[in-house]
């Protein structure tokens, strides 16, 4: 069927805008043939030569053009002399006598005149030559040097309105009025849509949600016979990469019904009512296809909440917009069967009235996957990759707490890249820890120039994370611990964070003095501290901060919290609280954080002889795991036997950030 449609298209004679610019060149042509011909036979001479022949009695007539040219009309009697017989004109259209036997340009015209003058008188010509003055226009010429600007003008707005009408999709193209019609995608019955919901691993609620969205629009009937409504809009809310594009294209593959796919910031171009008329057109579209879907990626491009104190004036466009979306999704009644789909990572910063009920009815929380869901995506994205028999995605979905279904597609294909490179033919267990390492904590440089006093220096940083976590009850198990560099830092210590809904100060508290063990460590052995703890100190000064001001967690600021959720207080140029609270808060966030340097310091210098010895070993391995810890410090007194088997790897701290 389609490309049926599309032959018979392309038979039609279309006009082609080449068409003009050969009728342009055609015309040029034409006019210097024209020009040319007939008129311009005369022969070239010198002015010198002339007088030669002023003085010989042969010249009858001169003409002088536009004060510039002189044409040469010879007498009868010269014209039949030999030195003039190559100066005859010949023509077709006027008789030889009419015409001039020489042309040449004269220079001065003053001067020429009173050479010819002078010359009558001396040599008493008679009859004496006349002197004619004539102008000649070059009419043609001179219309289409009028006309040049236009052309030009022409030809610029033409290439303007094709290339306008090339960034719209979907429309016919050469049309500058296509700027208000929505540049969605669509997909029906005709194009293919390969994916289906197979290819969404966990998700099972969300799946089951958007479902049921198709069938609603496959089966109204079952719906509306029992009074019920069917909804307008479902909104995909969750972090990034967690498979919300995934599973629109999912209900596009499976749906069958027309499917209309574009991102919020389609609808935003540099000219005013243009967003408003591009959302009036899609469901204008939409309506006509119905029963159709609707799919808006990233809404918060257009939803975000209007503002209350809008100063610039500079929003009103993305506000027209989002007016008219919001008018469109209650305009349309129950029964046009068309649903709105939208996914968005920033729920929480859209307008309000476009969560409300019988706009986006439905929110669908698309999570972070759980160690099970890992397990699914894995399997999902292992599927086209030629793996070692013994792979075990158990395994491999316990190496990567925090990643997103995005993450998870990223290590296979970077551990199929890696098993390539090694020349492999099979993908193994060791390509993937590879992939893990390398994503989370960017390329290895093995052959950076570090001197060995900072080898040394970061030695000991690390070994003092390692160490200060190791003795403290609440700081995430350690898995293992680098000096190799990589990416931006220059080593790192590895931890698998338990994945807690509900943290407690201890726990925070914990996790800084960690933070802090690097540079404590510098402390203690060198007693010298360095630029290397820039981001344990950006990470901790940051925890530090959210605890006083956003969890309420310090005593003497209280139960408070300046955390503004609904993300409206974009204008807020003042604090939400006074000189001396802020006071108070940074005095807080500050003893927070001295308080467990210090804790760092004392366990430190209580261990000192082991963090020497751990630091020893790492300089010599540069990589060590947890088993060389126990090897010095003994079992982990707090180790929790769940998460004993579960091993490694999540990097909670890159440290040592390299100064640039
Ligand atoms: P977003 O939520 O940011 O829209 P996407 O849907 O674009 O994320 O996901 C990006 C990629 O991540 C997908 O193309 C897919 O390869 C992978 N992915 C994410 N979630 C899943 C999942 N649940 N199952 C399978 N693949 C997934």
């Amino acid at each position: 069927m389609a490309a049926n449609n599309k032959n018979t298209k392309n038979q039609k004679p279309k006009f082609n805008p080449y068409w003009i610019y050969g009728a342009i060149i055609a015309i040029f042509l034409g006019m210097q043939l024209f020009s040319g011909s007939s008129f311009q036979e005369a022969k070239s001479t010198t002015p010198s030569q002339f007088m030669e022949f002023l003085k010989n009695g042969d010249v009858s007539k001169v003409e002088i053009v536009n004060r510039r040219e002189a044409k040469v009309y010879l007498t009868p009697q010269a014209q039949e002399k030999e030195v003039h017989k190559a100066s005859k004109p010949t023509s077709l259209i006027a008789s030889s006598n009419n015409l001039p036997n020489y042309k040449f340009e004269f220079g001065d015209l003053q001067n020429f005149e009173d050479g010819i003058a002078e010359i009558v008188a001396n040599y008493q010509l008679d009859p004496q030559p006349k002197v004619e003055y004539k102008t000649e226009q070059n009419l043609l010429g001179d219309f289409l040097i009028g006309l040049l600007p236009f052309i030009i003008l022409i030809a610029v707005w033409i290439f303007i309105m094709r290339r306008m009408s090339s960034g719209g999709a979907g429309g016919a193209g050469g049309q500058i009025f296509n700027i208000g019609k929505s540049k969605a995608k669509l997909f029906d019955q005709n194009t293919d849509v390969k994916v289906s919901f197979k290819d969404v691993a966990g998700l099972e609620g969300a799946k089951e949600e958007v479902q049921e969205i198709v069938d609603f629009l496959k089966n109204p009937e079952k719906y509306t016979a029992l009074g019920g409504k069917i909804p307008k809009g479902a909104l995909l809310v969750g972090p990034p990469g967690t498979g919300k594009t995934l599973l629109a294209k999912a209900v596009a593959g499976e749906a069958k019904v027309p499917f209309f796919s574009l991102s919020g910031s389609d609808f935003v171009e540099m000219f005013v009512g243009v967003g408003a008329s591009r959302v009036r057109d899609l469901f204008k579209q939409a309506k006509e296809k119905s029963p159709s879907i609707i799919f808006i990626d990233e809404i918060d491009a257009i939803g975000r909440a209007r503002g209350k104190s809008n100063f610039s004036g500079s929003n009103d466009e993305r506000e027209n917009t989002l007016n008219q979306l919001l008018t469109e999704m209650d305009g349309f009644g129950t029964n046009t069967n068309v649903i709105v789909l939208a996914a968005t990572n920033r729920a929480d910063v859209l307008d309000k009235a476009l969560m409300r009920a019988g706009r986006f009815d439905r929110q669908i929380f698309v999570d972070l996957p759980d160690i099970r869901e890992r397990k699914e995506i894995f399997e999902v994205h292992l599927r086209p990759l030629k793996k070692a028999k013994n792979l075990d995605t158990d395994f491999l979905s316990k190496q990567t707490p925090g990643f997103s279904g995005a993450d998870i597609a990223n290590v296979c294909n970077e551990a199929a890249l890696i098993a390539a490179r090694n020349g492999k033919k099979a993908v193994d267990k060791q390509d993937f820890l590879d992939a893990v390492d390398r994503i989370i904590g960017g390329l290895e440089k093995k052959n950076k120039i570090i001197t060995p006093e900072e080898k040394k220096a970061i030695a000991f940083h690390e070994a003092g994370h390692a160490t200060v976590s190791w003795m403290l009850e609440h700081a995430a198990p350690l898995v293992k611990v680098t000096i190799v560099p990589r990416g931006r830092s220059l080593g790192a210590a590895w931890y698998l964070p338990e994945e807690r809904l509900i943290v407690r100060p201890e726990q925070m508290l914990d996790e800084m003095c960690a933070a802090l063990g690097g540079r404590a460590a510098e402390k203690v052995i060198f007693d010298k501290i360095s630029t290397g703890a820039l981001s344990d100190l950006e990470k901790v000064t940051k925890q530090a901060r959210a605890m006083v001001t956003i969890y309420g967690l310090s005593d003497k600021v209280g139960n408070l919290t300046y955390y503004d959720s609904s993300g409206q207080n974009e204008y807020g140029f003042t604090k939400p609280y006074s000189e001396q609270t802020a006071e108070l808060i940074d005095k807080e966030i500050s003893d927070i954080i001295e308080v467990q340097y210090q804790r760092a310091i004392d366990l430190l210098t209580q261990h000192k002889d082991k963090l020497t010895e751990l630091a020893d070993v790492l300089l010599e391995k540069e990589v060590i795991f947890k088993d060389n810890l126990e090897k010095i410090f003994g079992k982990r007194p707090f180790e929790k036997e769940d998460v004993n088997d579960t091993q490694p790897v999540k990097t909670q701290e890159n440290t040592l950030e390299e100064e640039e």
